[in-house]
């Protein structure tokens, strides 16, 4: 199987040092192997991605001296297979519909029958007042997947990690992705599918191989490799890689235009540098 990575912005912003690094880094590795290095848009969230910012995210890539290969793939032209997904895993019984808002979740995370609130990759973990209610689609916020079901179909999970940081084969149990996942956001009414099932559904169908990204994405890899998982498509395996952080210790973001690459292109910094301030 040809090594095939990809690197993921969202068109919400400038392309910073930190997103430097990380297409600096699979663009690198995918070459060394003769492998494939993809390009993708997260414009899932219409609301926020820009045309304008897709187009700076091709100028800097460029500038950097990237090149990737076959077309770029934009999430917003492949509503339909979310769509598509997240009905299949309804017809398994394996979703439910949510009214809850973000205070009613805190609100019932918060009472004392419930302990301390638990929190996962998302924030909280959804404390399942919805789950035995079967709301009809239409007056839901959101499908959460229902994650007691998933935990019990016991399948077979888990997922290896190449990045040095957090190196080793993670087996994924019901116990502990019921404590640390819980009945996470699949599709949203306003934008068909979340992150999670997006960034999953487009893996499989560029066949992504291996996945390289910045480690505040490592505890979502359970989550999307229970998905894979519930979805029979092959788990890739993860590399994730520690954050570019500013002088203060602060990781960068995208709302930190001091960082933006532009910025030191504009004054006269040169890919090289860009390759020597992150370390590559
Ligand atoms: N679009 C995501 C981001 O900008 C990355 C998605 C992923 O690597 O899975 O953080």
């Amino acid at each position: 199987m040809t090594f095939t990575t990809r690197f993921a912005p969202s068109p919400t912003g400038p392309l910073h040092l930190g997103h430097a690094y990380s297409a600096l880094l699979a663009h690198d590795m995918a070459r060394e192997v003769g492998g494939k290095f993809l390009l993708r848009i997260d414009d899932l969230d219409q609301s926020r991605a820009r045309p304008e910012w897709e187009q700076k995210i091709y100028d800097d890539l460029t500038w950097l001296g990237l090149s990737w290969d076959g077309p770029v793939r934009r999430q917003s032209e492949h509503l339909g297979e979310y769509a598509t997904a997240l009905a299949h895993l309804r017809d398994l019984g394996l979703t439910f519909e949510c009214t809850c808002s973000r205070r009613d979740i805190i609100a019932a995370s918060n009472a004392p029958q419930e302990g301390a609130p638990l929190f996962g990759p998302d924030g909280r973990i959804y404390p399942g007042t919805c789950r035995a209610q079967n709301h009809p689609e239409k007056s839901a916020t959101c499908t959460r997947l229902n994650i007691q079901r998933a935990a019990e179909l016991g399948l077979p999970a888990s997922f290896q990690e190449t990045g040095p940081k957090y190196a080793g084969s993670y087996p994924l149990t019901a116990d502990d992705l019921i404590q640390t996942i819980g009945d996470v956001v699949l599709g949203r009414r306003n934008m068909t599918a979340s992150y999670h099932l997006s960034v999953v559904l487009d893996d499989v169908a560029t066949g992504v191989t291996q996945v390289i990204r910045g480690e505040d994405l490592f505890e979502a890899t359970r989550i999307h490799v229970l998905l894979q998982s519930l979805l029979n498509v092959p788990t890739p395996s993860y590399h994730h890689h520690s954050l570019i952080r500013d002088p203060q210790g602060k990781r960068l973001a995208k709302r930190d235009d001091a960082r933006a690459l532009s910025k030191y292109r504009n004054e006269g910094a040169t890919p090289a540098d860009i390759r020597n301030f992150v370390g590559l």
